[in-house]
């Protein structure tokens, strides 16, 4: 609409197995408080195979005025080279004030491509945005998450992917209308093409997408202890995952996938749990994000306790068993 020239907000939606994901509600959310602050409009789009329309009414919930969706065959999985088009035909198209994706794997791959293609400014892992005086501020964690920047681009519109699990998604009561949108064309002739995902060995929930995290390290003193953490996990119930400090993973403990750090996974749930592991710096910059953060290890001296919202000094062996109990009776179980 003219009046709202330059002040909409796109934002890319993530779809796995038809579905939207959770990381599309949290984007749906901080691209209407952008608009709501530039007085713009939310529109939002989405690729995925046949169905992906109805399935994408959902983000008119989250705050989005307008839903647009193209469904074909070969979006269903991901096909980040139709996605790149189809978003860059959106955005030339719409007078948009900021583009905002996840800064899932999907939106790793996906930012840098729309930005390159249309030269635009590019901030990855935003932890918070901002309206100053009808700019856009934007906070990213820089030199391993110990502090923190806050950037505004040159030029318009800002490509910005989110940080998964920072953003809270909040319900809104209108629903926005879903409009049915088809690929540019000479999109296709893809170089690559993403066939299927399959889900880590072990059905354990991906520790960078889970709410809640169990994260085990060296003081746990070898992989016949997981058990321990295992039952605390089972006992936060099935939003809860496993992760590991590196000193873990190298030793061969426990599988590369779930380490948290600078050369593992980002993560930032509800709720953390750091056991027996110590909190050095590369530790910390992968879930220092996280709303609260428990720590249970033996040395009152830790770094990881300058971090903690609630630290247990004392034995892991001894605490975790106790913790478990107590928080299966809280839960009810
Ligand atoms: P330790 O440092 O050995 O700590 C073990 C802790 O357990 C100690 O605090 C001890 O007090 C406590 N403890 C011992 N016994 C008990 C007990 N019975 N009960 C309770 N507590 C107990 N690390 C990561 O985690 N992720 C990364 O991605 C990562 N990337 C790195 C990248 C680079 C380039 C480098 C140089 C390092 C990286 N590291 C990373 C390694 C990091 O520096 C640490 O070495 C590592 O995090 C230590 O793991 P830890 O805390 O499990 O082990």
């Amino acid at each position: 609409s003219e009046g709202a020239l330059m002040a909409n907000v796109l934002a890319i939606l993530e779809q796995r197995d038809g579905a939207l994901r959770s990381v599309s509600f949290e984007v749906t959310t901080a691209a209407r408080a952008i608009a709501d602050a530039v007085g713009g409009e939310v529109h939002t789009l989405v690729a995925g195979g046949p169905g992906i329309g109805a399935a994408s009414a959902g983000a008119g919930k989250y705050g989005a005025d307008r839903v647009f969706a193209c469904e074909a065959q070969d979006l269903a999985v991901a096909s980040p080279e139709a996605v790149t088009a189809l978003a860059a035909q959106q955005i030339a198209g719409g007078d948009y004030f900021a583009v905002l994706l996840p800064a899932s794997s999907m939106g790793k791959d996906l930012a840098p491509r729309i930005a390159a293609r249309l030269d635009l400014p590019l901030a990855t892992d935003a932890t918070a945005l901002d309206v100053e005086n009808g700019n856009l501020i934007i906070t990213r964690p820089v030199y391993a998450g110990r502090l923190f920047a806050r950037v505004s681009l040159q030029g318009s519109p800002a490509v910005v992917s989110l940080r998964p699990n920072v953003f809270r998604p909040a319900e809104r009561v209108s629903a926005g209308e879903v409009e049915m949108i088809s690929t540019p064309a000479g999109a296709a002739g893809a170089r690559v093409t993403v066939e299927a995902f399959h889900a880590a060995e072990g059905g354990n929930l991906d520790v960078a997408e889970a709410s809640i995290v169990v994260s085990g390290g060296r003081g746990m003193k070898g992989p016949v202890h997981w058990p321990l953490l295992e039952e605390l996990r089972a006992a936060l119930g099935p939003a809860a995952a496993l992760g590991a400090s590196r000193a873990v993973v190298d030793a061969g403990w426990r599988p590369h996938a779930e380490q948290v750090g600078q050369t593992g996974k980002t993560v930032s749930p509800k709720l953390y749990f750091a056991i027996a592991i110590s909190g050095a710096m590369q530790h910390l910059a992968g879930m220092r994000s996280s709303g609260v953060i428990v720590a249970v290890n033996k040395d009152a001296d830790a770094p990881i306790f300058k971090v903690a919202d609630y630290g247990i000094v004392g034995d892991a062996h001894e605490v975790v068993p106790v913790l478990a109990a107590r928080i299966r009776e809280a839960r009810g179980d």
